[in-house]
C-alpha cells in the first residue's frame, strides 16, 4: 500500500527539506499510523517489525517543537543497548541535521562516567541512553529532567528482558508528570503492558505487520 508523503504532517519546511534530501520521500506504514498522533502530543504504544521505520517516528517527535534556545534535556529516549542507542542518536542527528545548534547526547554504559558529566555539564536537548546509566546520572544529579516533555521507549520488551525493570522505574521517579511518552515494542508481554498502563495516558495503539 502506498503511504502518504510527509509533506502532509505538520512539521517545520526544514525539517520537510531535510527529510527530502535523505530520500525520505513517503512516510512507512508505521510513521503514516503513528506520526499525526505523535505531532500532536498523543500518547503513543507503537508496535512494528524491525525495519518498519520507528527511529524516525518517534525522533521527528521529538525534534519537532524542541526549544533551541534553551539548552536543558527536552527529550530523553531509553533503549536497551549502547548500539541501539548510538543508532538511535545518530538517526535523531540526521534527522535534525537542518536546525542550527542542536545537540543529542548518548549516555550508555560500559564507558567512563567523568567524560558524560563533562559533556552534560554544556547542556543537550535530547538525550539518548540505556537505563542503567541513565539512573545512575540521575542519582548523582549530574542529568537533571525538569525540563523533559518527551520520553521515548524504544524495544521495551528487550530492555525487560535484560533486567532494566528496577531502573526503568527509579527513572520513572524522575520524571515530571505532565509529558508525552512514546513506547515501542516488537511484543507486548504482560510486563510491558503493565509498565504502559503505569506511565501512559490514553495511549493511541498502533500496530503494524509489513514492514513498509
Ligand atoms: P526500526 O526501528 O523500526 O527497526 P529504523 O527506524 O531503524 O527501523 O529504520 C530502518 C531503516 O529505514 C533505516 O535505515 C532508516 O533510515 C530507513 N527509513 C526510515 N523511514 C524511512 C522513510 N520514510 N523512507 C525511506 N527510508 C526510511
Ligand atoms: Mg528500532
Amino acid at each position: 500500500m502506498t503511504q502518504p508523503p510527509f509533506s502532509e504532517l505538520p512539521l517545520q519546511p526544514a525539517l520537510l527539506d531535510n527529510l527530502t534530501s535523505l530520500g525520505y520521500t513517503r512516510m512507512t506504514a508505521i510513521q503514516a499510523r503513528s506520526l499525526p498522533s505523535i505531532l500532536a502530543g498523543e500518547d503513543v504504544l507503537g508496535q512494528g517489525k524491525t525495519g518498519s521505520g520507528k527511529t524516525a517516528a518517534f525522533g521527528l517527535g521529538l525534534v519537532d517543537g524542541l526549544e533551541i534556545e534553551r539548552f536543558q534535556v527536552q527529550g530523553l529516549v531509553l533503549c536497551p543497548t549502547r548500539e541501539l542507542a548510538d543508532q538511535v542518536a545518530r538517526e535523531i542527528r540526521r534527522l535534525a541535521r537542518t536546525i542550527p545548534n542542536i545537540k543529542v547526547l548518548t549516555l550508555c554504559g560500559g564507558t567512563p562516567l567523568g567524560p558524560q558529566i563533562g559533556s552534560l555539564e554544556h547542556g543537550a536537548h535530547i538525550v539518548v541512553g540505556t537505563p542503567g546509566r541513565i539512573e545512575e546520572h540521575l542519582r548523582k544529579g549530574t542529568l537533571r529532567l525538569e525540563s523533559m516533555r518527551k520520553l521515548v521507549l524504544d524495544e521495551a520488551d528487550r530492555m525487560l528482558d535484560m533486567g532494566f525493570q528496577p531502573a526503568l522505574e527509579a527513572i520513572f521517579g524522575y520524571m515530571p508528570r505532565k509529558r508525552q511518552t512514546l513506547l515501542f515494542s516488537a511484543t507486548f508481554p504482560e510486563s510491558v503492558q503493565v509498565i504502559a498502563e503505569r506511565i501512559m495516558t490514553q495511549p493511541v495503539k498502533v500496530q503494524v505487520e509489513e514492514a513498509h
